[in-house]
């Protein structure tokens, strides 16, 4: 008979070598594929100005709680908090925006030129219920621009993302826009939508009746099929827009249709988080990635916005009017069109290094450093024997060159390389191995 408490305890361990719910090994080429978006999406950031920082992943949970809006979902539901050993309350970056205004307040980037303009790229943490495209732990190339309320900000992080989505390979995106205004029009705009929501109470669901109390701006993001009507024929938000959030808008539109950007206005896009002013937007995917069970009619692979108010909600008094973006990374290398961008750094070997004996093994770094500094990538096997393992490794990598070096040509000091094309092969003395290679690969 089984032993209950042993087949627990391998169960036990058998969890213990999968990674948490949600989060995943970036490993071969799903690492590559993740390096090659960031250093192409890093390099349009910098050809705009933009500078890199990287802030801690554990920030105080505080600057979440006040920053992000207790109301909106990431916070009140998702974010990973941690009491540390001193009784700081951390949490897990849930979003990149408040850090990167915590940082402008802790460096007196008031006092820097203006605007600051930042990218930045790192893991994301939120408890949301996983599917494909939706995890716990994932990627965002964030930018952010601080310290200027001018639309021309808002319209260069819009064309930022649009360009490296584009430049990603992204065929089928759209790009929708909206405008919620500034903290007045938008006292304005939630009692109209609680009026009208009012009327409708028996037709919405249970969630929507608790929105309506907590944060009716909510409203709009419901996917509830029962709601879809009552939410189409919504007052939208433009309609309730000052003359100022008016200008912006039209402002922000004018630069979209100067640059070719092709936009739709979406009235139902107010975004989750409670900071934003005026501009929100999103790009959203035309056409699903394989076997993608979203339940969202499109799946976002970017988003951002204004975000005014945050500066005074974090610091209590300053004022420091900002726009920014976060880039869906994981959801971007999903896409079929993706460009399959590859890191500089990575470059597919030219030769493949072939030892046979242990002197020729005390060799080994010699010839890949000589190889190293002339700049030939050269891929190996140091740990295998065998000549006919170690050429099935080169056929299989595809190299035209290998080198060999048997316990002769250690001892004797010339190697031999063999042209994989032509099976052809001639002695060349280890030191001057690095010269022909680089003539003829
Ligand atoms: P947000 O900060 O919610 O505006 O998210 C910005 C972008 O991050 C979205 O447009 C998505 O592409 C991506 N994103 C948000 N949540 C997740 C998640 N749980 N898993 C993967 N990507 C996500």
């Amino acid at each position: 008979m089984k032993d209950p408490k042993k087949s627990t305890r391998q169960s036990n361990r058998d969890d213990l070598l999968q990674s948490p719910k949600g989060m995943r090994d970036l490993i071969g080429e799903d690492f590559h594929l993740m390096q090659g978006f960031f250093e192409k999406a890093a390099e349009v950031a910098l050809y705009y100005g933009f500078q890199p920082i990287e802030t801690p992943i554990l920030e105080k949970a505080e600057l979440f709680n006040r920053g992000s809006g207790e109301s909106s979902d990431v916070i009140t539901k998702e974010m990973y908090t941690l009491k540390t050993k001193g009784g700081d309350h951390l949490a897990l970056r849930p979003e990149g925006t408040p850090p990167v205004m915590r940082a402008y307040f802790e460096h007196g980037m008031q006092a820097w030129p203006q605007p600051v303009m930042f990218y930045s790229f790192g893991p994301v943490f939120r408890h949301d219920n996983p599917q494909k495209g939706r995890y716990r732990q994932f990627y965002q190339f964030n930018l952010e621009v601080l310290g200027t309320k001018k639309s021309i900000a808002d319209a260069m992080i819009i064309m930022l993302v649009y360009t490296i989505l584009k430049e990603s390979g992204l065929k089928d995106i759209n790009l929708q826009v909206n405008s919620i205004g500034d903290s007045e029009c938008r006292n304005t705009y939630r009692r109209e939508l609680t009026t009208y929501y009012k009327k409708h109470l028996k037709d919405i669901c249970p969630d929507c009746r608790e929105r309506l109390k907590t944060n009716p701006l909510r409203l709009l993001d419901c996917k509830n099929p029962l709601c879809q009507p009552i939410k189409d024929s919504a007052p939208e938000s433009v309609a309730s827009l000052c003359p100022a959030c008016k200008t912006h808008f039209k402002e922000l539109l004018e630069y979209l249709e100067s640059m070719n950007i092709p936009y739709e206005i979406n009235s139902n896009l107010v975004r989750g988080l409670d900071y934003y002013t005026r501009t929100v937007f999103e790009i959203v995917t035309t056409k699903k990635a394989g076997d993608l069970t979203d339940q969202s009619p499109a799946l976002a692979l970017a988003g951002g916005g204004r975000y005014d108010g945050l500066a005074k909600i974090l610091s209590g008094k300053k004022e420091v009017s900002a726009v920014g973006a976060g880039i869906g990374v994981d959801r971007v290398l999903m896409q079929p069109d993706y460009a399959k961008l590859t890191p500089r750094i990575i470059k597919k070997p030219k030769v493949f290094f072939i030892q046979l004996s242990q002197d020729a093994k005390q060799k080994s770094f010699e010839v890949i450093e000589a190889l190293r500094k002339v700049k030939i990538p050269l891929a190996q096997s140091l740990s295998k024997d065998s000549l006919s393992i170690q050429l099935a490794l080169a056929e299989k990598l595809g190299v035209p060159f290998v080198i060999i070096l048997g316990q002769k040509e250690a001892l004797e000091n010339p190697g031999i390389i063999r042209n994989m094309d032509n099976r052809s092969q001639e002695t060349v003395k280890i030191d001057k191995l690095a010269d022909y290679l680089k003539k003829n690969v």
